[in-house]
Formats: C-alpha cells, structure tokens, sequence
C-alpha cells in the first residue's frame, strides 16, 4: 500500500505537505497583494509506504521527501510514492485535468494550490470539485477523494510553533476519532466576529465559502404539520400525546419511517422523550451526555440532531447555556450505530486546560486504538478555544472543508 500524505505529519489522505509562501521580488515592509507575480509557495511533500489505520505514522523512519515550487495554479498528482506538481486550471473540471495527467489507473490527484480572494494564496481540498462536469461524476460514482485535514501540529508563524484556535463547525480528527464542534459561546464574541472579516493564517477553512454549509450539517428534511388537520385527517395527531394541535413552534414532525397513527410526533414530546433518556456525567468544569439509543423505539430510525421543515430548524437536544465560556463537541461515533455523546467543556480561572486521550486521567477519554495516552489538549487562553497536539503517534487534525489560507509568514501541513 502506497500511501502517500503531506506535510511533517499528516492526516490519511495524502502525504503530509508543509507549505509557505515566499516572495520572488524584492521584499517590502508594506503589505502587497500575494498573488503568482510576486510570490511562490514552497512545499515539502512526505510519501510513505505503510498504512496504520488508515493514518500517517508520525512516528515512521520510512519516508520519501520531495520538494515542490509552485509558481502557478496547480494540483499535486501521486503516482506511487513520487508526487508532481501540474497545471491547474479552475474553470475546467477538476477530474478531467487529473485524468489527463495519470500515468497509472491508481494516480491521484491530491490537493491544489490557488490564488483567491483579493489575492490570497490557498490549498484547495481534491474533494471540493464545485465545476458541473465533476458534480455530474460525483453523483453517478460517488466522492472517490479522500478528505484534506490541516494537521495541527504543524501550524508555525515566523517559525514558531502556534495552537490551532478552534472555529464553530470545525470537524476534529484525534487519530481516527472525530468530533464536531457544535457551538463556541464566548463572553467576547462580539468582538470575535468582528475580526474575522479577514483570513487567519492559522485556520483551517477560509471564511469565504462558496458551497452550502449545510453539507457538514447533521440534519434530517422532515414532513411538518404546523395547524390542527384533525378534521381532514383524524390521524394527524401526536402519538405521544394524542394531541393534535400544532405550530411553528410546536409542529407534528413525521421524524422516522413510522406511518399512519404512529406517524407524527410534536417536536416538544420527542425532545421531552429523548430528555428522558439521556444519561448525564456532570462536572464543574466538563459534562458529558450519553444516549445509548438516540432513535425511534418502533422503526429503530436513528434521529439526527437537528431537523428541518419549511425553512425552520429544530433542534432535538437541549443542553443548558452555561453563563460563561463553553465548548459543546459531539462525539461522532465510527460504527453507524444511534448513540450519541455530546461534551460541553467549561473552563473556569482554576480549569482551563483539558487533556484528550487513551490514558485515565483524561478529561475527554477516547478508548481507541489510534489514539495516545495523552493524544491533545484543548486550552482556554485570552478568550479563545485552542488545540494542540501532544505529540501524539497518528496526529490532532482539523478537516478542511474546502480550502485553507497559506499567509505571509505561516507554514501548515495537511
Ligand atoms: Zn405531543
Ligand atoms: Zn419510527
């Protein structure tokens, strides 16, 4: 097995890839447009042959290293353990320039280098194929891209080593284990968002994006009665509560394969239900809810999150708003089964970080294989959520969805 990633450390997809920017031209204090003219980005591509888990060993010797200079929009092909840099153009498809470029059946292509957005450079993910021709190919075969994830170990400014500060919606990778983050509320978020009206060189997502979110959403689209039917449809009550008012507030959700009589469920009784069986570890500064089966008692339809029905959003689990600081992180379980873990991480003056890993001292214990005794932390400091790799084996990383900034000064591998 070949497979190849990029950076010092990397996540499965690829081989690790460090990459910077650099200036051709004479270097100016005053800030200048990045773009092709005056600019190159530098990568260091690491290959390697064996596969743990589908993961990059950052512990592994047996490594092939190439250098790549990138003077134009490009895509970075793999053919065995070799990478190459080719041209990129973004109005054709994407999977028609790869195909073109393959030597062999299994060569892939594995990331782009772009220039956007006033003139900022960018890695591109190889799974964000936005042109018709390859949406058209996606459907028919499925996504056969791996995911690009930002690994966080390898985040540098001016050749010091940074934290990834977490964003609302990040998905987070601890070895194989992932978790989203649902929710950041911060005492200060007003002036949080006031700053992210530019690119941060240590994000993982570019805070210009032009597919729908909702993709990395968790939701269902569900059938929603929001008057009383029952003169039309004597059916078309509640089968909690037998009622069969309903609104926008309240309305009767068709949420599983469940019809007829047993069909339409308020949004208020599920919740209330689903409250009844949520299983609650609660301490000062962390909380974990647990639900061993988050689904419909009769069909066994897992429920999602959230659902939504004529443009409004419903939100099946509730957790208090703690007044101060918090992190909500679910917990997105491997095997398809309907548990659910939702973490809420509260740090206070005497608490503000906490460890995630294997070993039992851990705040947030993660009982897999991929992960280390002590494998990450999460930090609360001046305000924000911050991670950072423990030097952990397989690597802390951080998916990006579509693209990721490459800013003067700043180094990333993905
Ligand atoms: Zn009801
Ligand atoms: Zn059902």
């Amino acid at each position: 097995m070949n497979k190849p990633e990029f950076g010092p450390s990397a996540s499965k997809l690829l081989a690790p890839m460090i990459a910077g920017i650099q200036r051709t031209g004479a270097s100016s204090e005053t800030p200048t447009p990045q773009n092709f003219e005056t600019h190159v980005v530098l990568m260091k591509g690491i290959t390697w042959s064996r596969d743990s888990h589908g993961l990059f060993d950052y512990e592994s010797r047996h490594l092939t290293k190439k250098t790549l200079k990138a003077s134009y929009e490009s895509m970075i092909m793999r053919s065995g353990n070799d990478l190459s840099l080719n041209r990129y153009n973004n109005l054709r498809s994407f999977q028609e320039q790869c195909d073109a470029k393959k030597q062999m059946p299994e060569d892939m292509a594995m990331l782009k280098i772009v220039n956007r957005n006033a003139n900022t450079f960018y890695l591109e993910s190889a799974t964000y194929q936005p042109h018709a021709t390859d949406i058209e190919r996606n459907e028919q075969n499925g996504k056969t891209q791996e995911s690009m994830y930002l690994v966080v170990r390898s985040l540098k400014v001016n050749n010091e080593k940074i934290d990834y500060e977490i964003q609302e919606r990040d998905i987070l990778k601890i070895g194989r284990v992932k978790f989203a983050v649902k929710e950041i509320g911060q005492l200060n978020k007003m002036e949080v968002d006031e700053q992210t009206k530019e690119e941060k060189g240590h994000s993982a997502n570019s805070i210009y994006t032009d597919t729908n979110e909702e993709e990395f959403e968790e939701f269902i689209q569900v059938p929603a009665i929001m008057e009383d039917i029952s003169a039309e449809d004597p059916d078309c009550k509640c089968r909690f509560c037998w009622a069969s008012e309903a609104n926008a507030e309240n309305p009767l959700l068709g949420t599983c394969k469940c019809g007829g009589s047993v069909g339409r469920i308020h949004l208020g009784c599920l919740s209330a239900w689903l409250e009844t069986r949520k299983q609650s570890k609660i301490s000062t500064n962390f909380s974990t809810y647990f639900w061993k089966a988050f689904e419909c008692e009769i069909c066994k339809s897992a429920y999602p999150l959230m659902m939504k029905a004529q443009g409004n959003t419903y939100n099946l689990v509730k957790y208090e708003k703690p007044p101060g600081d918090y992190m909500v992180l679910e917990s997105l379980s491997q095997e398809k089964n309907n548990s659910r873990i939702i973490h809420i991480i509260r740090p206070s003056a005497g608490k503000t970080v906490f460890k995630l890993g294997r070993g039992h001292e851990s705040d947030l214990r993660i009982n897999d294989i991929s992960v280390s005794r002590c494998h990450t932390k999460i930090k609360f400091e001046r305000g924000k959520f911050l991670l950072e790799d423990n030097q952990s084996k397989f690597g802390t990383l951080v998916l990006v969805k579509q693209r990721t900034p490459l800013l003067p000064g700043f180094n990333k591998a993905v």
